[in-house]
């Protein structure tokens, strides 16, 4: 079993490379018993999110000017 600091080092990781079926179900399986590494992703999905959405919006904004 994974502990905190590692599921969220590949957590991290995941934002740059796909990890290994096995990893992420490691991590799946973690997520699912600890709170604080589900808020801890939840966070990461909504900023990513958010950063997604306002990278979208600027370069739609450049491409009018
Ligand atoms: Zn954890």
């Amino acid at each position: 079993m994974m502990n905190c600091r590692e599921a969220t080092k590949l957590m991290s990781d995941a934002q740059e490379k796909p990890l290994l079926l096995k990893t992420r179900f490691g991590l799946e399986i973690h997520l699912m018993m600890c709170s604080g590494c589900h808020n801890f992703k939840e966070q990461m999905d909504a900023l990513r999110t958010m950063t997604r959405a306002y990278a979208k919006g600027k370069n739609e904004q450049e491409k009018e000017t």
